[in-house]
């Protein structure tokens, strides 16, 4: 071989992520761009996006770095992080993460690139493991039934608010939340309460309630000074005036307390945080959230149920409203769309690994050092102010300010509560070494004792008459896998259940499932960005502020608006957050009359949710047959109610996948009307580096970092929502207590899920304004690939101008009604083929949308588009009588191995039903359950593990 010299530049080139995070190279691109008849890239965009909105402005954005050039900045960043030992508490704990759950759960592509469980068939192993974590939640809470999971406790309390609205026998107007609350909780509770008209009574439980006309309560379990009260009177009072009972408790001080549903407690929420989760500058972290049965079918959030599949043995799935939130809209329970799957799976792995007798034993350990510490200090002449407490109290001091001084000075926070007292809480991590040190801080000089002596001689502190006395954690799932063998081999065998990104591409569209670098992951478990209380002082924190701000210039280069809040820890809580500054905006202004908002027809069901959520009344706004805003009806509807309109909800490009050009012209109108512009940004895949929704009529977006930024979606959350708003919205961004800016927080932590923003900062800090450039125009060529592909074989539905979609495009199956043959049959036959379906029936009923990415390449793409032909071919076999539909391969997929074992009297052979195409003699995905059926899961609801005996 003979070596040419190359430039320099071009062997620099080598080490370019660009061509590493998009899928085809230039040669495929050539071929795909002839295939669609054009010439170059830059000919076919301008093509596809209106002229009116193509920026020719290159993004404000520096240039492409390396994969290493960007880690070792990263790396410089988080060394500005400097990790003390926060026993500051307030619900935010330091934990373990059992490395073996570190490595191959939350480091492991299989868990964090699967997406939310909707196809149960290739999602069993993640549904067991969120089964196991409502078990885990219904049996340490002593409630019947929990869902998986909810986005931080705050918001938990406040979904909790709303749900005793809806089921509390009492009408009254009030919620009351005790003054023991988490701070950020009340904080958010009322940020929640105020447009829906709710009003939040903040008082002592003891004296406070007496007399007081309320529909529910909420109660903390310890309190936030660590206090444990006996609720049991104040539930049953609470319950005379027919209001419900919300206990906000701890998961760990439940394994030695009386769970809050054997006090009564209607409903239980809280954090899982410290069940192995970072705490990662505030999140994310799953939120939890359990009731009585008889209120199932009301609870917020998703919740894995158990049915049965085709074979008639038990699977997995998600149940009851989870399906229905899509449906009903403003009527649903919730917005919450994605939740905080990957973070609910780590911790409920934590209780499997640890089993009941673990848990308790830590519980037990981090009662000791706490009860060890407090009998210090009272022999160092402190005042211990608690009556009782698991493992936080609170210590009256001459000098708080003093005390605060000596901790940090020695890497410790405690939390600030005034002049003359701090705030302790102990958690797994404390050592007897740290709680020495401790001592000598309160000691002033004096000669600190030995935590040996001290732990021997002090008594425990938990109030017996609230011991805990009922089994939990006794299903075999909690009791099997302990030894790190068994541990692993569990993790492995419920991995390789499912279909993830590190198996096959995901064309969902809506949900822009593209490549979560590994090197945007790495940084992620980086003890400086992992070990950081939310609530640390701001200079212990500078280099997560840097990376925000950095982000939040990123994303008003990317966006084209003035300011960018990060806060809102998934897309349902940025929309709920925009519409709050369109509110507030409208208020300040003397308008707070303005309460309609306008919603396409074709909306994403979490916009008509939020709207309902901020207190607005929705008003639908057709869509014509191109699928377009239909804009005459939006212009008479506007006019209708120009006096009170408050704002319009758009999604572009389209939820039809199409770049409207009327956009500038819905803009104007509502505008002319005296409204905001909503736009949904979950698309913005199409759009960065090519338009920007806040220079063509936009006041206000939300993206979803987990989609269009690279957070993986860890089979069904993390995620993060930021919303991006023109400057004069700015000042309605949400704020928070801990921060310079102290608006109503729409989230318990004052920049969200933290952690999780390097991997977005790392994204467009390696692709450049280039390079993000590239990846939309890919992203489109792509789609529009598919698209002319199946086209031949199936009706693409709403192409723009000159017959082109945007970055997703819609396969139309309707037409192939009348064979039998359904969405679903095509969805579960391609997973035979070993994909994943597309998003089935939204935003058209019978129709699949395919949102490839500019992450696969042209062979994964002809592999996809192979399997959709050959399905096709097989439901012309039906067309033409061949085939009957009952008793074809798509009537029966997915088709298990047990499937074609035994007798078999299909009128296709067994090899047709699972190795239709060759490739797949090779490599082969065996989907682990037959289809699973839904009506039977609805009615037989069950939500926790199903004993030994079913499996039999
Ligand atoms: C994904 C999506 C949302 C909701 O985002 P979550 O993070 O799941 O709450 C809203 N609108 C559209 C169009 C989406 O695709």
């Amino acid at each position: 071989m003979v070596h040419q010299r190359a430039a320099f530049e071009d062997l620099q080139q080598h080490a370019d992520f660009i061509a590493r995070h998009i899928g085809p190279a230039e040669p495929e691109k050539k071929q795909m761009l002839t295939a669609l008849g054009f010439e170059s890239m830059d000919a076919f965009i301008r093509k596809v996006v209106p002229a009116s909105i193509l920026s020719e402005q290159p993004l404000d954005l520096g240039t492409p770095r390396s994969e290493a050039e960007v880690l070792e900045e990263l790396r410089g960043i988080a060394s500005r992080n400097k990790v003390f030992k926060s026993l500051i508490g307030m619900g935010y704990y330091d934990t373990h993460t059992p490395p073996v759950i570190l490595r191959n759960l939350l480091e492991n592509p299989a868990w964090y690139t699967a997406y939310t469980p909707y196809q149960p068939e290739i999602s069993q192993g993640r549904l067991e493991a969120l089964l196991n974590f409502q078990t885990m939640i219904a049996d340490l809470t002593g409630l019947e039934i929990a869902n998986a999971s909810l986005l931080d406790e705050a918001t938990a309390a406040a979904e909790a608010m709303t749900f005793c609205q809806r089921v509390a026998k009492s009408k009254a107007k009030a919620f009351f939340v005790s003054k023991d609350c988490l701070p950020q909780t009340i904080d958010v509770v009322r940020t929640r309460a105020e447009p829906i008209g709710v009003e939040v009574v903040v008082g002592d439980h003891r004296t406070d309630l007496e007399g007081l006309d309320c529909f529910g309560v909420l109660l903390q379990y310890p309190t936030v000074d660590g206090e444990i009260h006996d609720y049991k009177d104040i539930v049953a009072r609470a319950h005379d005036k027919g209001a419900l009972v919300v206990v906000a408790a701890d998961l760990l001080a439940l394994t030695l307390l009386t769970p809050p549903g054997e006090f009564g407690a209607d409903v239980a929420i809280g954090s899982a945080q410290r069940f192995g989760v970072p705490l990662g500058y505030g999140g994310p972290h799953a939120a939890y959230f359990a009731t009585r049965d008889a209120n199932k079918r009301v609870m917020p959030g998703r919740v894995v149920g158990v049915s049965i599949d085709s074979h008639g043995d038990k699977a997995y799935r998600l149940a009851l409203q989870t399906r229905e939130q899509h449906i009903r809209r403003e009527k649903a329970t919730s917005n919450v769309c994605t939740a905080q799957v990957l973070l609910a799976n780590i911790a409920s792995m934590y209780a499997v690994y640890h089993g009941p007798q673990g848990l308790q034993t830590i519980a037990r350990r981090v009662h000791r050092v706490a009860a060890a510490l407090a009998e210090g200090l009272r022999r160092l002449d402190c005042e211990v102010r608690n009556a009782s407490f698991f493992d936080t109290f609170v210590v009256r001091v001459s000098d708080a300010a003093k005390v605060h001084q000596g901790a940090r000075a020695i890497g410790i926070n405690l939390r600030e509560i005034d002049a003359s007292h701090v705030g302790i809480s102990v958690d797994e991590t404390t050592t007897p070494a740290l709680v020495e040190a401790l001592w000598g801080v309160f000691a002033a000089g004096k000669a600190a004792p030995s935590f040996a002596a001290v732990e021997a001689e002090a008594a425990d502190r938990l109030p017996a008459g609230l011991a805990r006395r009922s089994a939990y954690l006794t299903h075999p799932v909690f009791n099997t896998h302990h030894s790190e063998t068994e541990m692993l081999r569990y993790l492995r065998k419920l991995s390789d259940k499912d279909l993830a990104l590190d198996r096959t591409m995901i064309p969902l569209g809506s949900c822009t499932m593209k490549l979560n670098a590994t090197t945007e992951m790495i940084p992620v478990t980086w003890k400086e960005f992992g070990g950081i209380h939310p609530f640390a002082p701001l200079d212990q924190a500078q280099g997560y502020q840097q990376l925000i701000v950095e982000l939040e210039h990123m994303l008003v280069a990317c966006t084209g608006y003035d300011a960018v809040s990060l806060q809102p820890n998934a897309g349902s809580q940025g929309e709920y957050a925009g519409l709050l500054a369109i509110r507030g905006y409208h208020a300040s202004r003397g308008e707070g009359h303005r309460n309609i908002c306008l919603i396409p027809s074709s909306a994403h069901g979490t916009n008509p949710a939020t709207a309902h959520m901020a207190g607005m009344q929705v008003v639908v706004v057709g869509c014509d047959d191109s699928g377009n805003v239909d804009v005459a009806d939006l212009r008479a509807k506007a006019e209708k109610h120009s006096k009170v309109l408050a704002a319009i909800m758009i999604t572009y490009p389209s939820t039809h996948g199409v770049f409207e050009e009327a956009v500038g012209e819905i803009c104007e109108i509502v505008h002319s009307h005296g409204g905001q512009v909503y736009i949904d940004g979950a698309n913005m895949n199409a759009m960065v580096g090519l338009c920007q929704p806040g220079k063509f009529g936009g006041d206000v977006s939300h993206l979803n970092l987990h989609k269009t930024f690279c957070i993986p979606h860890g089979g069904g959350g993390p995620g993060v929502g930021p919303i991006g708003v023109r400057s004069h919205l700015a000042p309605f961004l949400p704020g928070h207590r801990m921060m310079e800016k102290q608006s109503a927080p729409v989230c318990a932590a004052p920049w969200g899920s933290a952690s999780i923003l390097p991997i977005s900062w790392t994204y467009i800090r390696m692709m450049g304004r280039q390079g993000l450039k590239q990846a939309s125009e890919m992203a489109i060529l792509n789609a529009n690939y598919v698209a002319k592909r199946l086209a031949d074989h199936y009706p693409i539905l709403y192409a723009g101008e000159g017959g082109l979609v945007a970055h997703e495009c819609i396969v139309d199956l309707r037409p192939l009604k009348d064979t039998g043959v359904t969405v679903d049959d095509v969805a579960k036959r391609l997973m035979d083929f070993g994909f994943h379906a597309p998003t089935m029936s939204f935003p058209v009923p019978g129709t699949l949308m395919i949102e490839p990415t500019e992450s696969e390449s042209k062979e994964e793409l002809d592999r996809f588009c192979e399997a959709m032909i050959a399905i096709r071919d097989e439901i012309r076999a039906i067309e033409r009588g061949e085939l009957k539909a009952e008793d074809s391969p798509l009537r029966h997929a997915p088709h298990t191995a047990m499937a074609i074992t035994g007798e078999w009297n299909h009128s296709y052979s067994r090899e047709q039903a699972v190795f239709p195409v060759k490739s797949l003699r090779q490599a082969k995905y065996w989907p682990p359950v037959g289809r699973v059926d839904n009506v039977y899961g609805d009615r037989n609801v069950v939500c926790s593990c199903p004993p030994m005996s079913d499996y039999e």
